[in-house]
């Protein structure tokens, strides 16, 4: 067992982690950083290619409005102009780790960024930060105190093998969201480990029922990066016209079109401007064509879509306050691993307020942890853990997939195909509960971790009885002003749920 001590660790190095790192550094005290895959490559946004909610001051009042109207009352129109001023004046403090272009007036652009120069400048500013960062070094449980003080983790070596066991003064977690190993772009080693490592602690969940986002890709490849298939005209497997048109309704038209057969789609109408741009702006997406010898520009070819569950959903772990701290003392949470709530309410923040999250929360946590651990006595007593579950195999994960993959269950919803599905999840829960610890140790905790994730967006799915952003049920059509609440959500083996009104603080 390696023992190491900080004042702040992070778990998860992506980008709210790596935002998150540099943050609590400034302020002086001493953080480790680990990550279960290399810090720089994993997670999202280093395979993808992110737009940022990049604002001038001038335009912001009206953006934010603009949001407001998608957030189906949920959203907070102060948390939006602290995410949008964190990350206006972040963003130009990373220009020696990353080259930004300029435009043809010679202006700096700030707010599409390409995901593995991105990553990798902040893998480099961390560690010039003077953070430890161990790579390949995943967190299974969070550690306490005699008093149930969460004062440490514990985690696996994967690669040197053994445990490591770390004390600090605070946790950020910054772990991600879960799609359930969906085979989106750079969600492998999201599963959601840092919602169970937090329930154990007691943390509450908030927004889960907001967690099914579905992703457009060619069939047969994770290539998740969607901007040219708004261009594309689809067909059915006799090459009529779908007649599916880009816009708020594509997902659903798409999805409808595959549970009826394959869909088909060509790109012949990506503008020349585009195809040109492409190979700087998202290098890696004609990969999978070009494997296959196809030219999507001519060729049609099969599209699928991917569920990305909490990813570019909104649920996560609940804020309550400006330093994004837990309801669990001493644990903050960023990113995905957090609740997106506060600025993208029932809707998905894709496409621009991800990316401010998770730069703004990460930032926000990476502080505040560092201000309490400073505060904070080091504790050198027994560490335990929450006697978590640690079990599966393969097959119970096929088994959760089979819940929260299919677009007919997860985006389709009704009542009684919720309940159907929960009472799945439950039994898959119950093996988990009296499974043996398999050799791989990890992979027994990202089970147990996608089982209550699944877990939990179901039941708050079932709670929810109405439909509003993203959660619609063809059983409860309509939005309801009884529902303008929050679901809180807590609890592993039994799940106490509460709806809590929303206190706009504008
Ligand atoms: C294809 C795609 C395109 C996107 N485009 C945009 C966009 O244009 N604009 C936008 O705003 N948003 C976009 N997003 C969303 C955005 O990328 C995410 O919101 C953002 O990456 C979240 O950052 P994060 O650090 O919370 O999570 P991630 O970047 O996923 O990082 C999580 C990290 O935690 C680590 N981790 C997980 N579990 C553990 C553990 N147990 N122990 C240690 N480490 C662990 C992972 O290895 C990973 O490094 C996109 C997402 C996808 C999938």
């Amino acid at each position: 067992m390696t023992e190491l001590h900080c004042d702040v660790l992070i778990v998860g190095g992506g980008l709210a982690g790596t935002w998150a790192a540099v943050a609590a550094a400034r302020e002086g005290v001493k953080v480790i950083l680990v990550d279960k895959g290399y810090c720089g490559t994993s997670g999202v946004t280093a395979t993808a290619g992110p737009g940022h909610w990049w604002v001038p001051p001038a335009a912001r009042e009206a953006a934010i409005e603009k949001r407001l109207g998608t957030a189906y009352g949920l959203a907070d129109a102060r948390w939006m102009a602290r995410a949008i001023d964190t990350t206006w004046t972040s963003l130009p403090g990373l220009s020696d780790y990353y080259a930004f272009p300029q435009n043809h007036q010679g202006e700096t652009q700030y707010r599409g960024l390409r995901g593995p120069e991105y990553l990798r400048g902040l893998r480099q500013r961390v560690l010039d930060s003077g953070v430890t960062l161990l790579d390949h070094h995943p967190a299974l449980e969070l550690l306490r105190d005699d008093n149930g003080n969460v004062v440490g983790a514990r985690g696996w070596r994967r690669q040197a093998g053994g445990d490591w066991l770390i004390r600090t003064g605070a946790v950020v977690l910054a772990t991600g969201g879960c799609a359930f190993l969906s085979r989106l772009l750079g969600n492998h080693t999201n599963t959601g480990d840092g919602y169970l490592m937090a329930a154990e602690a007691g943390a509450e969940l908030s927004g889960m029922e907001f967690s099914n986002y579905y992703c457009i890709a060619a069939a047969g490849s994770s290539m998740t990066r969607s901007m040219v298939y708004s261009f594309g005209e689809y067909f059915d497997a006799a090459d009529r016209p779908l007649g599916i048109s880009t816009g708020p309704g594509f997902t659903e038209a798409l999805a409808r079109a595959l549970l009826n057969g394959p869909v088909y789609c060509r790109l012949n109408r990506v503008p020349q401007a585009i195809r040109a741009q492409l190979p700087s702006i998202q290098p890696n997406l004609m990969l999978p064509f070009d494997r296959r010898g196809i030219d999507p520009y001519r060729h049609r070819f099969a599209v699928t879509l991917h569920p990305e569950g909490t990813i570019r959903g909104v649920g996560g772990l609940r804020l309550i306050d400006d330093d994004c701290q837990t309801t669990v003392p001493g644990v903050f949470a960023a990113g995905d691993a957090a609740s997106r709530e506060p600025i993208a309410g029932a809707t998905s923040g894709g496409g621009a307020q991800n990316s401010a999250w998770a730069l703004s929360t990460g930032q926000w946590a990476g502080r505040g942890a560092a201000l309490l651990a400073r505060r904070k006595a080091a504790y050198h007593g027994a560490l335990r853990g929450f006697e978590g579950v640690a079990g599966g195999n393969a097959e119970l994960i096929r088994r959760i997939q089979a819940q929260v993959h299919p677009l007919d269950k997860n985006l389709f919803r009704s009542g009684d195909q919720l309940d159907r599905s929960l009472r799945e999840l439950d039994n898959v829960w119950d093996q988990l509960r009296g499974a043996p610890i398999t050799t791989n140790p990890l992979r027994a905790r990202e089970t147990a971790a996608m089982a209550a994730t699944a877990r939990w967006c179901y039941t708050a799915a079932a709670l929810r009885k109405e439909s509003r952003g993203m959660h619609q049920r063809s059983d409860t059509p309509a939005q309801n002003p009884r529902y303008d609440a929050h679901l809180r959500l807590q609890g592993v083996d039994q799940i106490q749920a509460r709806f809590d009104p929303v206190i706009h603080e504008r």
